[in-house]
């Protein structure tokens, strides 16, 4: 095989995901799609709000002769100042257009960054557990991840951050609302952990970034909105998309928004503009960055959501599963009736359920479960769940 070495490594590590994904393509040309019952994936089964079709068929019936030509790298500049104007109000911090740059996805949003800020040998510190690819992007640009972990309800550990934090690390990389467990992170876990990456930045002699990925700030079930990072450390990214909000994934339409105050600010933003050029991306996509204006405060109905996560939680609980009720996102991660998530994972598989161990994460003892799926997934999976369960404790 010619491919590389690292590359080889890397559909190792990947394979759990991959192997759900095969395995459920297995199941499904055996039993029919409606017969399995896929909870694998974050692929949002809502869709789009109306008004994005609506901004689609209006852009092309008047667009521009530009619609389709290269931009600026860092994205269309009445998107970015339309976007800053939002964020400017969302977050509380005096946004303008250059501390925006659009990117493909919160993916690419990532990538830039990390490209923007490592160099080899540095560290991303993650709060495990933690979305899959992070290990990836860090490993992408030069730099390693070094996990550390959260407390009983998937909060922030300050203590445990603190210890982590050293003078390699370069970025802290946060997720809320979180990807497996759902958890946001409160404000005064932001306010200490501001406080936290200033002495540390002091004595490492280096800013150390906070970026928070965010893609699912909208979809939460509490009253209140997650709180912005901005509001308490000033050399903070934000990496978003609106894959999940507007359920677009597949367009690879994302930003990145720089706090006004982040340290060797022209620096920064030349190095993110110029990482989005290089990495290959060039720019975001033109035809989402036309309509986005129009869309900035729309978002899926998130109360339907919230009922496939009550639904969900409930069966699972009378079937005596133990399990945090996340306050946001699209996922629940219960623990695993054996101790061994994987093996577990193979007994939901043998009911025909879909889900990833939670060592995929980062987060042995438990397993993930996308609720982004119809209804009939959902009942039709909790019997599934209550055999796995009984045979777990036989
Ligand atoms: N970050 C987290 C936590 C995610 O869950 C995902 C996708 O599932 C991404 C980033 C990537 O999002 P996008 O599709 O916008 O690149």
């Amino acid at each position: 095989m010619g491919i590389s070495h690292q590359m080889r490594t890397y559909i190792d590590r990947a394979s759990w995901i991959r192997k759900m994904f095969e395995e459920g393509a297995r199941l499904k040309q055996i039993h029919g799609a409606d017969n399995v019952y896929d909870f694998s994936l974050g692929n949002p089964n809502l869709p789009p709000p109306p008004k994005v079709k609506e901004a689609l068929l209006r852009i092309i019936r008047n667009g521009a002769a530009s619609l389709h030509s290269y931009m600026p790298n860092a994205g269309l500049p009445q998107t970015r100042e339309r976007l800053a104007a939002y964020l400017a109000r969302e977050h509380g911090t005096p946004l303008r257009a250059e501390h925006v740059i659009m990117t493909c996805g919160a993916a690419g949003a990532l990538n830039v960054i990390l490209k923007a800020l490592l160099d080899p040998g540095d560290e991303v510190v993650v709060p495990a557990p933690f979305f899959v690819e992070y290990g990836f992007y860090a490993e992408n640009h030069g730099g390693s991840l070094k996990t550390v972990p959260t407390t009983a309800d998937f909060s922030l550990d300050l203590n445990a951050l603190d210890a982590a934090v050293g003078l390699k690390t370069k970025v802290v990389l946060i997720n809320s609302p979180n990807n497996p467990t759902g958890q946001i992170y409160d404000a005064n876990a932001l306010k200490e952990l501001g406080e936290l990456l200033r002495r540390k930045s002091r004595t490492a002699r280096h800013p150390i970034f906070l970026v928070s990925d965010e893609p699912y700030r909208k979809i939460v079930y509490t009253a209140e909105k997650p709180p912005s990072i901005f509001q308490y450390y000033e050399n903070a990214l934000i990496a978003t998309s609106f894959s999940k909000d507007l359920s677009l994934p597949g367009e690879r339409i994302g930003y990145i928004a720089m706090h006004p105050q982040a340290e060797d600010q022209a620096a920064l933003q030349g190095a993110l503009i110029l990482a989005n050029r290089i990495l290959g991306f060039v720019n975001a996509p033109a035809l989402m960055q036309w309509i986005l204006p129009d869309l900035l405060e729309e978002s899926v109905d998130v109360s339907l959501y919230r009922a496939k996560r009550d639904r969900l939680l409930d069966g699972l609980k009378r079937a005596g599963y133990s399990c945090f009720e996340p306050p946001g996102a699209f996922y629940l991660f219960p623990q695993s009736p054996l101790k061994d998530d994987v093996t577990f994972v193979r007994l939901l598989v043998d009911e025909k359920i879909l889900a990833v161990p939670g060592s995929g994460f980062g987060g042995p003892g438990y397993f993930r479960l996308a609720y982004c799926v119809d209804d009939q997934t959902i009942e039709g999976a909790l019997p599934g769940f209550a055999r796995a369960m009984d045979k777990a404790r036989s």
